[in-house]
């Protein structure tokens, strides 16, 4: 297809996305440069449901009990879409992840499509998914039904390179806290049980068990605290860590090995230890190759060279990985031009706010708007998506990617 056979549907998105251009650059400008971290982007959350209003979609604010998350919802129509509009910044180097392009991206693809939303059957939804960062207000509002009634799942997120797919991992965070028995070092170590050595023979464990790990397995983390004072056998230490696998079965197993080798080191020294997650489990994304196909068709249209992940791509983890174990979902990368730098370094944050970021937006929006005019008017593409429509009541609990077991705890002995 060449450009000037673009679909009238298709044609009218895009002069939509032209006339609004101004109002979404400066939109994504206004979320970079208030740079509002996790669970705090009360001001950022709030433009982007205000222009949603703006254009006659209905809002539900404060949703899944998170006041920084929204719905925003337009239409009536068969085939319900959800757009995923992210806004949180990082601590220090603020949008260094460029979420100020997704959320402006999100409002733009959603007013392209508002008044083609009955000619096309659609019912359009715009999920405002606070802390992708650590938090996972994804997977707090999938449990809390947020995500129910849609039939697919989609967002853009700025990077270096162009994609119809990110690379991704599922992975967990924890924190293990070793308790012993403190004492004198010189005068009565005898006395004493030492949780800073438990917490060293961890790390030489997980440092042997790397060896027999699959080359997309990952065990990362930092030791919080290590003991109060040089003389005394430390009496409690913690570390944070991290498990990731390619699947959520390989997170599960990585998890599972790591966490006995946590327990080992509890044997050995004669320290207990306690292991809670920090946050919910985050979940590789499944894409959806049909609906990755067509974005990258419409985004080679706009002239960017979209191409499938490759095997030299670099990893990340994001809780659209929850989502799209429910629903059939995209997350592709969209280029900014960030000479070199890579997402959550802080030359990346400038190029999420400069006139590259900007044609991100407009191009993201309008590539979007594409892909779901092709989503309701391709049928049997539409019938498959129509077949299955997600309901969190459906879905067994124990679901690891559901995330319900994000406050779990495990003692040992
Ligand atoms: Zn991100």
């Amino acid at each position: 297809m060449t450009r000037s056979e673009l679909s009238d549907h298709k044609l009218r998105a895009q002069q939509r996305v032209a006339e609004e251009g101004q109002a979404l650059i400066a939109l994504s400008r206004r979320i970079h440069e208030t740079a509002e971290i996790k669970f705090q982007e009360t001001r950022s959350s709030q433009w982007v449901a205000d222009a949603l209003k703006e254009a006659g979609f209905s809002l539900e604010l404060g949703v899944a009990g998170l006041p920084t998350a929204f719905v925003a919802r337009l239409g009536t129509g068969s085939l319900n879409v959800g757009i995923c509009a992210e806004y949180d910044a990082l601590p220090v180097v603020g949008h260094a992840c460029g979420h100020n392009i997704i959320a402006a991206s999100a409002v733009g693809a959603a007013i392209a499509l508002a008044p083609l939303a009955d000619e096309l059957d659609l019912t359009i939804t715009v999920l405002g998914t606070p802390a992708e960062e650590g938090g996972g207000g994804k997977i707090f509002m999938l449990q809390h039904g947020a995500f129910d009634g849609l039939h697919a799942a989609m967002m853009i997120h700025p990077a270096p390179i162009e994609r119809d797919a990110m690379a991704t991992l599922a992975n967990s965070r924890i924190f293990v806290d070793y308790t012993g028995k403190a004492a004198h070092a010189a005068a009565a170590p005898d006395r004493g049980i030492n949780a800073g050595s438990a917490l060293s023979l961890a790390q030489a464990g997980i440092g042997m068990m790397r060896e027999h790990l699959r080359s997309t397995d990952r065990v990362h983390g930092i030791v919080l605290h290590g003991g109060d004072a040089m003389n005394v056998i430390p009496e409690r230490t913690k570390g944070e860590w991290c498990t990731r696998g390619a699947s959520v079965d390989h997170e599960a197993e990585v998890f599972e090995r790591t966490v006995n080798v946590f327990k080992g080191a509890a044997l050995m020294t004669g320290c207990s230890v306690s292991i809670t997650r920090n946050g919910p489990l985050y979940a590789d994304v499944r894409t959806d190759e049909d609906l990755a196909t067509l974005w990258r068709s419409n985004a080679l249209l706009l002239g960017r060279a979209s191409l499938p992940s490759q095997p030299s791509d670099g990893y990340a983890s994001t809780d659209m990985g929850n989502v799209s174990y429910a629903i059939p979902t995209i997350h592709p990368l969209i280029a900014l031009e960030s000479h070199g730098a890579n997402i959550h370094e802080a030359a990346f944050a400038t190029a999420a706010g400069s006139e590259s970021g900007d044609q991100a937006v407009l191009d993201g929006s309008t590539a979007m708007a594409w892909t779901i005019v092709d989503m309701a008017t391709n049928e049997a593409l539409r019938r498959r998506l129509s077949s299955t429509t997600f309901r969190v009541a459906d879905v067994d609990r124990s679901e690891r990617w559901l995330g319900f077991d994000s406050d779990s705890e495990i003692t040992y002995p």
